[in-house]
């Protein structure tokens, strides 16, 4: 059996005395896209911020390949392979999208202000990097665009690109089909679908269409908690799941 990449078990977030994710235990399988979904309030982005480490949980264990990650803070988890795509806010907007690509590989790597030559080594890495995802993202006509003169579309493409320059194992997507036209859909289902070579995907998605389409296994959270989990065929066809989303499966 595959050993999972990353792990929670009985994870648990409170605020004060209410708790917003209650004794979750996942598996992650490497180079798959995991969704996790549920109806609003559900938790599901706080469990997101409790794997990041954007929120300490109050109690539980994450393991990333069997190694305990929750006592560590969120800049440490990157390092340790997990990488979440933030919205716009997170592009420089006044450098280009190949710009923008090439800082983010070069964020990653440790910085030899030291020894020149492994500089521009590294420098040339990124440089590769940016143009590897450039044809990944759809972005090379717009490369020498700035990025805040991109669609809607192309920006959350562009978001992704960020997260992957760092080559992580683990990438969080929340939503990143929020606010797109059917074209930008289907060019994120792609790129999402294509991240499975490279890399494991946890999804956060309202668009149920696209979660049945390019997930391998699906997490479903209701009021803390793991309501049903499963392949996209099964939680079609869970009852309680039918029950909770009535209508919109
Ligand atoms: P949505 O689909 O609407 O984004 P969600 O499933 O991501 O919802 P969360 O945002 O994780 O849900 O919120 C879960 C619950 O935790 C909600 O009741 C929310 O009000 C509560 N909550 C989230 N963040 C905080 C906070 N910082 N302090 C107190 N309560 C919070």
């Amino acid at each position: 059996m595959t050993a999972p990449i990353l792990k929670a078990v009985n994870v648990t977030k409170r605020y004060g005395t209410f708790t917003a994710v209650n004794n979750i235990t996942l598996d992650i399988l490497p180079g798959t896209v995991h969704s996790v979904i549920g109806p609003n309030g559900a938790g599901k982005t706080t469990l997101f911020h409790a794997l990041t480490g954007s929120t300490p949980i109050t109690s539980g264990s994450i393991l990333i390949e069997g190694e305990e990650i929750a006592h560590l803070p969120g800049f440490k988890r990157v390092r340790k392979g997990l990488a979440r795509s933030f919205q716009v806010t997170s592009l420089f907007p006044n450098l280009t999208v190949r710009e923008n690509l090439r800082l983010a590989a070069q964020g990653t790597r440790p910085t030899q202000a030291f020894n020149p030559w492994r500089r521009v080594e590294s420098l040339t890495m990124a440089c590769d990097i940016a143009d590897d995802l450039l044809g990944k993202l759809n972005l090379h006509g717009v490369a020498q665009r700035l990025s805040a003169e991109l669609s809607h579309g192309q920006q959350r493409r562009l978001e992704v690109g960020m997260a992957m320059a760092g080559q992580p194992k683990v990438i969080f997507l929340d939503e990143p089909t929020s606010g797109m036209g059917i074209d930008d859909i289907g060019e994120m289902k792609r790129l999402i679908h294509g991240l499975r070579d490279n890399y494991t995907v946890l999804l956060i998605e309202h668009n149920m269409d696209i979660v049945m389409d390019i997930s391998d296994q699906i997490t479903v959270m209701q009021q803390g908690q793991i309501l049903a989990q499963g392949k996209p065929d099964e939680i079609r066809n869970d009852e309680r799941v039918r029950r909770a989303y009535l209508g919109s499966m």
